[in-house]
């Protein structure tokens, strides 16, 4: 069984990105800027924007974190968001989710110019993806699809099961997959017999948030599995596939941690890179 390191696959994604930086600061006499803003004080947040400073900062993009208390304005917010579009140091903005209740999440992501929308969830980027325009990308299903392409460089005709339909997860990584020619079934809490549904992948990916719930005998020999989940239970974190039994009938496996989530990292930074290269 190939365990897929994506801890090594985004190292390595990071070495790249990090040169291109380097070239194009040489070529365009600037760098990428990446600005997060970050909304109370939540733990989680306060972590994976920490990790997303400091791995834009290790390829050398210019980076910036703006923090506002749990109890600040929508329109201060959205003010800031539009004030951010125009100015040309900053190439891609993420506002990080999720919000406090009285900010409207989808006024915030409609707010970010689709040209700086490095998470991929505005709705003009989310059309251009599903109409197989050139887009940015939600950037756990990217990092997922490349680690996809590392063990499968020609996807065609190969059945894909996506466990999740969620706008971050599961929608968008079934257009990634449908571009690469694959079939792909798109299943949910109210998929009936997910097992034998998930037997019938060449590919499976799960992005559920229930710890373990693919089980060893729901895949098919030689499967590629990729496991999104995260999960926080009495024994640490957990993706939601059964990793000991998963691991001994597929293919390729993700491991988590170490699997998917270098990967979001990464290619947060990717598509800072992209959003920076398509405004110059
Ligand atoms: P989400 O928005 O809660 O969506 C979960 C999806 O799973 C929904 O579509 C739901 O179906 C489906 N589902 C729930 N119970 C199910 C069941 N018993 N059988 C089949 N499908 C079921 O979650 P998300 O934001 O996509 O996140 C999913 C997981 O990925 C979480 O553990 C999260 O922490 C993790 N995550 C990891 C990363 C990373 O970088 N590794 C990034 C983001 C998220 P319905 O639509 O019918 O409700």
């Amino acid at each position: 069984m190939i365990l897929i390191d994506g801890k090594k696959i985004a190292a390595e994604l990071r070495e790249e990105l990090k040169k291109e930086v380097l070239s194009l600061k040489t070529k365009h006499n600037k760098i990428p800027g990446l600005t997060v803003v970050l909304i109370g004080d939540m733990a989680p947040s306060q972590i994976y924007v920490r990790m997303k400073e400091k791995a834009a900062n290790e390829v050398g993009l210019k980076s910036e974190v703006i923090k506002y208390p749990e109890s600040v304005e929508e329109k201060t917010v959205l003010d800031k968001i539009k004030e951010l579009n125009k100015d040309h140091s900053v190439s891609g903005i993420l506002v990080q989710l999720p919000l406090p209740k009285h900010i409207d999440k989808q006024k915030v992501i409609e707010t970010i110019l689709p040209s700086k929308d490095v998470d991929g969830f505005h709705p003009m980027n989310v059309g251009n993806l599903s109409s197989g325009y050139d887009s940015s990308i939600p950037c756990t299903p990217l990092g997922c699809y490349l680690l996809i392409k590392k063990i499968e460089p020609n996807l065609n005709g190969k059945k894909a099961v996506i466990i999740g339909r969620s706008n971050l997860n599961g929608k968008p990584m079934t257009q990634l997959l449908l571009k690469e020619n694959c079939t792909v079934t798109i299943t949910h809490s109210k998929t009936k017999d997910l097992k034998s549904e998930c037997l019938k992948g060449d590919i499976i990916v799960a992005a559920v948030g229930i710890p373990k719930l693919v089980k060893g005998d729901w895949v098919k020999k030689d499967a590629i599995v990729i496991d999104v989940g995260i999960n926080k239970t009495e024994n640490g974190i957990v993706g939601d596939v059964a990793f000991d039994e998963v691991s001994k009938i597929a293919k390729a496996l993700t491991p988590v941690p170490g699997g998917v989530g270098p990967m979001t990292i990464a290619c947060l930074l990717k598509n800072t890179i992209e959003c920076f290269k398509r405004s110059n």
